[in-house]
């Protein structure tokens, strides 16, 4: 039996508002319509998570809402002044209630970063590719020099990272490869990231890239090899089991899951509802199958080099066990 990981979390969509337009988003939001997660709904949320076991309060935003108008009015609405200032406030209140933050929260400058390392377990932004996609078109946050080089910053800053490429949003297979070389290639120079995530487009209705192809699992299973060439096996490739069936996925060399939720919806692909914890350990049991292992938002080997934030160490301390994952060792 193998062990593949997977960390039980809940998702909480801070704001929709985004001055992106990706050609396969359903997330984002106008202003008018968009919405600022509130105290009282983002206390509910990770008190239900902290009931029942989870150990990672993920908060993911819209790129840069600060630069699309009506933003200031949707920070009024619900009584706040300052979108860092909310965020640290969030990230407090997750680990009061023994929640680790992980945020995603689109590209930020060096000070919003600094600002939010402290409080954050590890975090994250997907590259998705290094190819210039008519996807992206109307997305500047979406080029690549600008992503690389906020992964780089972060690395500089020493904050365990989590990345990783979109699967089928008009990407070659030499954009594939140069995705994740780059991906490398930062991984050399500053030794913090800890996952790649390897997420297969999934078509979302009334978006440009509605009717596009949703890449096959021979077409993942090859980026996954690919990944596990070029990445050394310190970091972890992960698919997510919401979109994927994962058994081929980690026969090809994936050996994470990503964040699963008891609590939330997957925001961004609301329709794919998460698999039951113990149903996937029942269909990945067997002869030469896998046993599922919690592990925290941050992996055990930043724990022992403390590059977690400094806020987050007295909870790492209680939740990982002495080889730096949950204690609970197997779902069945
Ligand atoms: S995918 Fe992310 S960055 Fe792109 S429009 Fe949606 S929320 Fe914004």
């Amino acid at each position: 039996m193998r062990c593949v990981t997977y960390s039980r979390n809940v998702f909480l969509p801070v704001t929709n508002l985004c001055r992106n337009h990706c050609g396969y988003c359903s997330f984002r939001r106008d202003a008018g319509s968009a919405r600022l997660i509130h105290r009282h709904e983002a206390y509910r949320l990770l008190a239900r998570a902290a009931e029942t076991g989870c150990s990672e309060a993920l908060f993911s935003l819209g790129e840069a809402p600060w630069e699309v108008p009506g933003f200031q009015k949707l920070l009024a609405e619900a009584d706040v002044s300052d979108l860092l200032d909310y965020l640290e406030e969030l990230c407090e209140l997750a680990l009061e209630l023994g929640l680790l933050p992980h945020t995603n929260a689109g590209i930020l400058d060096d000070g919003a970063l600094a600002r939010l390392k402290p409080y954050n377990a590890s975090m994250g932004l997907m590259l998705e590719t290094t190819a210039t996609v008519a996807a992206h078109a109307n997305s500047p946050g979406k080029s690549p020099a600008a992503r690389l080089d906020y992964i780089a910053r972060a690395g500089r800053l020493k904050i365990p990272f989590t990345t990783g490429l979109l699967i089928g949003i008009g990407e070659s297979w030499a954009d594939r490869k140069e995705a994740l070389e780059a991906i490398a290639k930062l991984h050399r120079s500053y030794d913090h990231i800890q996952e790649i995530i390897i997420q297969p487009l999934d078509p979302k209705t009334g978006t440009p890239l509605a009717e596009a192809k949703r890449p096959s699992v021979d077409e993942l299973c090859a980026v996954v090899k690919m990944a596990k060439a070029i990445l050394p096996d310190s970091v972890a490739v992960q698919v997510p089991p919401n979109l994927v069936d994962p058994r081929r996925l980690l026969d090809a060399g994936a050996n994470d899951l990503g964040g699963i939720s008891p609590v939330t919806t997957d925001w961004i692909n609301p329709d794919r509802p998460w698999p039951e914890l113990e149903t996937l350990a029942k269909e990945l049991d067997g002869p030469d199958g896998y046993y599922l292992q919690e592990r925290l938002p941050v992996y055990p080997r930043f724990i022992e080099r403390g590059w977690h934030g400094i806020k987050t160490r007295d909870l790492v301390a209680a939740l990982a066990d002495e080889s730096g994952l949950v204690e609970k060792k197997y779902i069945c």
